[in-house]
């Protein structure tokens, strides 16, 4: 898929209204429609890319930049201490339902492993 239809290009245009939480000049993130903890944030990058298994090696920096991202706003939000769950459901059988790459950052309470 391009980013054509896609709803997370929408996200990142404005196109779809979010509630964002953080954005830089690679990044948007923005909380979750149907949040599975009582925080759960997206983290997705501005360029379309359908899942970590399409990413390419000149994209790791930007990967990278997408779980640091999610740490930052789970330290500010004063969760480092507790701990979180950090989540990037690829294709299938991983659960992916929007096929342009994010990071679920979830916190606020305990998680199990491995996850169901
Ligand atoms: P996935 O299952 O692909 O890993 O996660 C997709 C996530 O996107 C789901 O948790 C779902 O609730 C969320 N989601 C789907 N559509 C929208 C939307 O339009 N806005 C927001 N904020 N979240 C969405
Ligand atoms: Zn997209």
């Amino acid at each position: 898929m391009n980013g054509k239809d896609c709803i997370f290009c929408k996200v990142v245009s404005g196109e779809i209204p979010s509630d964002r939480v953080y954005e830089d000049e690679d990044c948007v993130a923005f909380n979750d429609l149907h949040p599975q903890a009582p925080t759960h944030i997206l983290v997705v990058p501005r360029i379309h890319i359908d899942s970590l298994d399409t990413v390419d090696e000149v994209q790791k920096n930007l990967v990278g930049h997408l779980l640091l991202v999610s740490a930052g706003i789970a330290r500010n939000k004063g969760f480092s201490d507790e701990g979180y769950r950090i989540v990037i459901n690829t294709n299938r059988d991983g659960g992916q339902t929007v096929f342009h790459l994010h990071v679920h950052l979830l916190a606020g309470r305990p998680f199990v492993f491995p996850p169901g």
